[in-house]
């Protein structure tokens, strides 16, 4: 028997008698980040990182049962070692190390290779078998060092500022607008920000984050009060109503898919700027070397394009489906 299995309800321990990130409703789930496509609601009791727990509480409601762990910890279910190692992707990710025996697999989640200041930067973990994400897993999605970046968004903020326009950037409010708070805290006298980047940055600031203090706009907020301030919005806000009040503004969106021109005229952006939470091609394969893998399962994103290229280098890798991304609030891919 496998001791990580495909089920329609998510991967599953049948061992252990416990499912990672599932989709359906299940006894027992271990979580590896509190984004909505690895975190559901209606399963009776989750595990995953302490950092994630007050997230996930704020997301699926404050009295879900939830056991937080620190990173390397060790729970026994049934005989199966679990733990938890960093994933550098968000506050809270972990990859889910899952070990019987001499038999270790290790489910990803979703990660970063380049550490980002403020979430807990990626490990390798050894193992025999490795889950891996592989949303940006085709040669073309190569990230320059987060601080090109940062400079760009400072340049073009600065820009902004000379012309009398607010600079608003779109990034999601778990991941995106934590590391955009942290790198840019003293970019503009105020930083407004959208309700649900409000709100998930105050819990955050609650719990010991060293994150700037946010304003929240709301529908009496004066118009005046955003000009040459920087306003921070999720994704969802393009194309709404929502922006109006910032006219005149310079739109700019935060994200993988602007390395391909196209996606950022969909969307209507002055600005595209590649920053992702997720490992570019170069760190997915790095990681997977890393682990030192005989077997390696690809799953949201490129995943039959990645298992390919992996197979024709001599790593037996194949692709699962699962349905991660399908609904993914970042990230997933826009056409
Ligand atoms: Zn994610
Ligand atoms: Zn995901």
């Amino acid at each position: 028997m496998q001791l990580l299995q495909f089920t329609d309800k998510g991967i599953y321990c049948p061992v252990g008698d416990f499912y990672i990130d599932p989709w359906q409703p299940v006894q027992k789930a271990v979580i590896t980040h509190a984004h909505s496509d690895h975190a559901r609601g209606g399963s009776q009791n989750y595990l995953c990182h302490h950092d994630s727990v007050p997230i996930l509480k704020l997301r699926l409601g404050p009295d879900i049962s939830v056991q937080g762990v620190a990173y390397g910890e060790t729970i026994r279910m049934n005989g199966v070692t679990i733990s938890l190692h960093p994933a550098g992707h968000v506050i809270g990710s972990a990859q889910i190390r899952v070990a019987l025996n001499n038999e270790v697999w290790v489910a990803s989640g979703d990660y970063k290779t380049e550490h980002d200041g403020i979430s807990a930067a990626f490990e390798p973990v050894p193992c025999q078998t490795f889950i891996t994400e592989c949303t940006f897993g085709l040669p073309i999605y190569n990230w320059q060092p987060q601080q090109v970046v940062f400079d760009n968004i400072r340049q073009w903020v600065h820009e902004n500022q000379q012309a009398g326009k607010t600079s608003v950037l779109l990034g999601y409010s778990l991941g995106k607008a934590q590391r955009l708070l942290y790198h840019l805290k003293d970019i503009s006298p105020e930083i407004w920000a959208h309700g649900a980047i409000y709100i998930t940055n105050q819990m955050l600031r609650e719990h010991g984050w060293d994150l700037p203090e946010l304003h929240r706009i709301t529908p009496e907020t004066p118009h005046s009060v955003f000009k040459n301030n920087l306003v921070i919005g999720p994704p969802s806000a393009a194309d709404t109503t929502w922006m109006r009040r910032f006219n005149p503004y310079s739109l700019g969106v935060c994200s993988g898919w602007m390395q391909v021109r196209g996606h950022m005229r969909r969307r209507n952006a002055d600005a595209g700027f590649i920053l992702s939470d997720h490992a570019d091609w170069n760190g997915l394969l790095s990681a997977v070397k890393a682990t030192g893998a005989e077997k390696v399962y690809t799953t949201h994103g490129f995943s039959s394009a990645f298992a390919r290229y992996l197979q024709e280098n001599g790593i037996p890798a194949e692709e699962v489906k699962t349905e991660y991304g399908v609904t993914e609030e970042e990230e997933t891919n826009p056409s």
